[in-house]
């Protein structure tokens, strides 16, 4: 949704890197497409969000909240949280920064660490946040294609590392294609990052990815590294905390997170979300539960759609990245009127891709029959 903003009074006063900038594409809204399919039940997989629930303990410390009401504001700190998963990963409290979802922390290390100018590393296909918030901040932002099997190409990204980036986003798994790099492909990552400059492993789909032998954990690989990094993960995919907006950061040294702290607003994480998290951080048999039914529904859904004759990237996530032959916004159009919502990738090379996120065993049975019906009707 490439909306340019409208010529009014307020025009002038834009800065420049705004008024350019693409929007973020949130997906088709629900509502609307209640109306277009006339299904009052809608299909959405156009967000990474689980069908599992929340972790009961998650439940319970919500409604304890409630009853104490929210006129006071949060803990500022969130020391209760950064002390718990400062414990679980075995790191200093002072080394963990909070954020209103991670995507407010990519915002952060933006505004925290880029000039006009700088240059700002990140992969294609992407998360369209790792592109837009450097831009705001005036910096410039260079791409790192995918191969055509959309694995990792060590070559791009070393010419492109050699051109002295000053911040580097590389997500694993990645969004959208649900990949995966190993072990050696993060370390070529990691020698070829200049140590002046910034390196952000955003894991936003850590949690599916780590029962795979072959995931390289970010943090073990970063830990004893004598250099800028900074691992980002959220309790918005696998925790299944999305609508409350919170996510960390595990920091090399706790003067960037100090440096964090200036910059954002004071009370950005409510009081609801931090006491979710911790609650969700305790619950180990939710988690390893909600990983196990997502991968065996991802296993059991891409092979039935290659069975159908649909291209379909491995992933290492809750979602899929499906090439379907046709324009991606004609087949999400068809979707969206039986009431299921995707979101159709207009990234060039990947106009023919939608991402999807799977659901229940039953609406991705739904998801299943409707796309490669349609794909099908396309092709005769
Ligand atoms: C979903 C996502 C995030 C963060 O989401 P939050 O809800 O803000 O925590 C970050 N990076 C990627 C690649 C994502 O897909």
């Amino acid at each position: 949704m490439n909306r340019v903003l409208a010529p009014t009074a307020s025009a002038p006063l834009i800065r420049r890197e705004v008024a350019g900038l693409p929007g973020y594409d949130p997906g088709a809204d629900p509502d609307e497409v209640a109306v277009l399919s006339g299904s009052r039940r809608v299909i959405k997989l156009s967000n990474s969000e689980i069908p599992y629930g929340v972790s009961p303990a998650v439940a319970e410390a919500v409604r304890l909240g409630i009853a104490d009401g929210f006129a006071r504001y949060p803990d500022p700190t969130g020391k209760r949280l950064t002390d718990a998963i400062g414990k679980s990963l075995d790191v200093p409290a002072d080394r963990i920064v909070l954020g209103n979802g991670s995507e407010n922390i990519l915002e952060l290390l933006c505004q925290a660490v880029l000039d006009p100018g700088d240059l700002v590393i990140t992969q294609a296909p992407g998360f369209s946040l790792h592109e837009i918030f450097p831009r705001v901040m005036g910096a410039r932002v260079e791409k790192v294609p995918v191969t055509a099997e959309f694995g990792f190409d060590a070559a791009a990204w070393r010419d492109a590392l050699a051109a002295g980036p000053k911040l580097v986003f590389l997500a694993n798994p990645c969004n959208p294609t649900g990949a995966m790099l190993g072990a050696g492909e993060l370390d070529r990552v990691v020698a070829g990052t200049p140590e002046s400059a910034l390196l952000v492993l955003d894991e936003a789909y850590g949690e599916f990815a780590r029962p795979d032998p072959e995931y390289p954990d970010g943090l073990e690989a970063l830990r004893t590294l004598d250099r800028p990094w900074i691992v980002l993960r959220t309790f918005s995919k696998a925790y299944g905390l999305a609508g409350l907006r919170i996510g960390y950061g595990i920091a090399s040294d706790a003067a960037l997170v100090r440096a964090l702290d200036r910059v954002r607003t004071p009370y950005n994480v409510n009081r609801p979300a931090q006491d979710a998290a911790v609650a969700a951080l305790g619950d180990h048999a939710h988690l390893a539960d909600t990983v196990r039914r997502t991968g065996l529904e991802i296993a059991r859904v891409t092979d039935r759609l290659r069975a159908a004759g649909l291209r379909v990237v491995p992933s290492s996530t809750n979602f899929l990245f499906i090439d379907t032959g046709h324009p991606s916004d004609r087949v999400a159009w068809e979707l969206h009127r039986a009431g299921i919502i995707v979101k159709a990738w207009r990234e060039p090379g990947y106009e023919n891709h939608i991402r999807a996120s799977l659901s229940t065993p039953e609406d991705n049975d739904v998801f299943v029959r409707c796309l490669t019906e349609i794909c099908a009707k396309d092709r005769s």
